[in-house]
């Protein structure tokens, strides 16, 4: 028999209820996560788009975020969107707040400018077969800077926009606010590879 996976999407502020929704769709179950003992059992973790500061607070405290480090560095798979991308780099443009600094990424914060704050587009993701995907992007960040491990998977009008790095997966936009089901799917094949 197939187990079925749990997946946790940390609930601690921003867009966790839609990310719930679509891991759902796809025959998931999820496991809201707001406290460290929350993480115990699932096979993946999504970090949702919100304020980056705030969610950065509260992983600040009680070994939270220490927790998801080891959790990341014995393979559990992470994938963060908007805030979350921000809350995996191990540098951010201009800002000295809290960050899980597990991807060897330079990021952002708001970089697209506050004229087009938010935006959609359809981007090539590389290595994808079929359509382009449809991308929202809400003060999103992009990535300054990759390191040799981080393989860039998309880029708009220049910049980095998705980007994994192992059992680590990034995006500046948001996967979860469409009806396009892929980067998720995406993310469960590889929390498929690192399954224990
Ligand atoms: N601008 C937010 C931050 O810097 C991220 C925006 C988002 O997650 N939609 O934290």
């Amino acid at each position: 028999m197939v187990k079925m996976k749990k997946i946790g999407v940390l609930a601690i502020q921003g867009a966790f209820r839609e990310h719930r929704n679509t891991l759902e769709k796809l025959g998931v179950e999820v496991q809201e996560v707001r406290s460290r003992e929350n993480l115990e059992g699932i096979q993946g973790l999504i970090i949702p788009g919100g304020e980056s500061t705030a969610i950065g607070k509260q992983l600040e405290m009680n070994d939270f975020g220490e927790t998801i480090v080891k959790m990341a560095n014995e393979g559990v798979p992470v994938f963060g969107t908007c805030a979350g991308m921000i809350l995996l780099s191990k540098r951010i443009d201009q800002s000295n707040q809290y960050s899980l600094g597990l991807m060897d990424t330079y990021v952002k914060r708001n970089a697209f400018g506050r004229q087009i704050a938010s935006f959609e587009a359809d981007i090539p993701i590389k290595g994808w077969e079929g359509k382009d995907l449809r991308a929202v992007f809400i003060r999103a960040p992009y990535v300054l800077e990759a390191g040799p491990q981080v393989k860039v998977l998309s880029e708009y009008s220049g910049k980095i926009i998705f980007v994994r790095q192992e059992n680590l997966l990034a995006s500046a936009f948001h996967p979860e606010l469409t009806d396009d089901l892929r980067v998720h799917q995406f993310f469960l094949d590889i929390v498929d590879q690192y399954q224990k």
